[in-house]
């Protein structure tokens, strides 16, 4: 094989994977780090261990460039920035969404500045930002009053947003759904996601119906509407059902209203006032499906259960949509044999300190074969 055919090959990215469903055109400059593609894992252990029928898989986001699926709506957010000519990003972030934006911008040339709640984000992503390069402002509020002084300021200084109220995100997220249906050959029967802003399960709810070639009514509230949807040959004949899981100290959809001080150590959905509220109702109202919630105990359980017993490692907010999932089909609530996808929106190593938290599992011996020796057998 010469070495051009074998670069044909390589993957470069979810926009030049799925550009004849994107909003984007031979003039848009692709500001990509090779985002997308990522693992749909089958659990094996859990479900047996747990005497549970179904088929369960989870989608991996967290091996996306910077380890989250945020990346998956930045690539279309900051090459349509870059195609209308922008210098400058902005965002609200609890953490993930400021570590895309900063490594996008990088690789764009342009600047990023990033609002988050002071003291509220994981190690792991205030690293990036800096890393990255970004300008960090750390603000006296939560995420809810970050996003509203981002959308005050975007009218004042020349910024773009690259928060999910902006329509490119959306449509960079719903390629989620697209490899999905693709691994699977057809779509999941439910389909279950952590909510926090609710831009997720609106781009997945976007994604599965122009999968089966049909519009949605949620494409009539969306502001990009007229790049959405794309139906082009259906990929597949059925939806899934929606399922969104949310922390209970930061539950505005379970509560039917915003919540105005959200508290949960999953700090990438401590959000109280979803952006995209219209648009997740408009998944869970048409696919039939519903929105609960999970404590931060359980989330944390299941966290260490995905990690220990099938070898994934996931964030807290990740884990909620296998938390959830897992005992609505010990209730029933999701029938026996069903065929069940979980997104993990982002990777545990983002948030190290809630991972070894309260865990003795580090012990110290003498540098010598006896000592070592010794603490194998005792622990084997
Ligand atoms: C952003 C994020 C969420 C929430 O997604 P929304 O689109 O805001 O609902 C969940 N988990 C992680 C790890 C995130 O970064």
């Amino acid at each position: 094989m010469s070495a051009s055919s074998k670069r044909a090959a390589l993957y470069t990215g979810l926009i030049d994977r799925y550009r004849d469903r994107l909003p984007v055109s031979d003039s848009t400059p692709v500001i990509s780090l090779c985002e997308g593609d990522t693992p749909l894992i089958r659990l094996n252990n859990i479900p047996r261990e747990l005497d549970i029928d179904a088929e369960i898989y989870v989608k991996y986001e967290g091996l996306n460039p910077t380890a989250s699926f945020k990346d998956r709506g930045m690539t279309m957010a900051v090459s349509k920035a870059a195609e209308e000519g922008s210098r400058a990003i902005v965002c609200a972030s609890t953490g993930n969404t400021s570590a895309a934006a900063a490594a996008y911008a990088a690789r764009a040339g342009m600047t990023a500045f990033v609002l988050i709640p002071e003291g509220k984000i994981a190690m792991g992503k205030l690293a990036q930002a800096i890393a990255h390069g970004a300008v960090v402002l750390q603000i006296k509020g939560n995420f809810d009053d970050g996003m509203r002084l981002v959308k005050e300021v975007a009218g004042e200084a020349p910024v773009s947003i690259v928060n999910s109220i902006n329509p490119y995100r959306l449509q960079g997220q719903k390629t989620a759904a697209f490899e999905i249906v693709e691994a699977l050959g057809r779509a999941p029967d439910y389909h279950c996601i952590p909510v926090g802003n609710a831009g997720n399960i609106s781009g997945y709810w976007i994604g599965f119906s122009e999968a089966v070639g049909q519009t949605t009514a949620s494409c009539t509230l969306y502001e990009g509407a007229e790049n959405c949807p794309y139906l082009l040959e259906a990929m597949t004949d059925k939806r899934p059902v929606m399922v969104g899981y949310q922390a209970d100290g930061a539950a505005p959809f379970l509560r039917n209203e915003p919540v105005t001080s959200p508290e949960t150590l999953a700090t990438a959905i401590r959000i109280g006032n979803p952006q995209s509220w219209d648009l997740a109702h408009a998944a869970v109202n048409e696919s039939g499906g519903w929105f609960d919630e999970v404590s931060d105990e359980e989330l944390l359980a299941t966290q260490a259960m995905l990690a220990r017993r099938e070898g994934v490692f996931c964030e807290p907010a990740s884990a909620v949509s296998l938390c959830g999932t897992l005992r609505d089909l010990q209730s029933g609530k999701i029938p026996a044999g069903s065929l069940i996808t979980c997104t993990l929106t982002g990777h545990g190593l983002k948030d190290p300190d809630i991972a070894i938290r309260g865990r003795e599992a580090v012990e110290t011996v003498q540098a010598e074969l006896g000592a070592v020796k010794d603490a194998i057998l005792r622990n084997i």
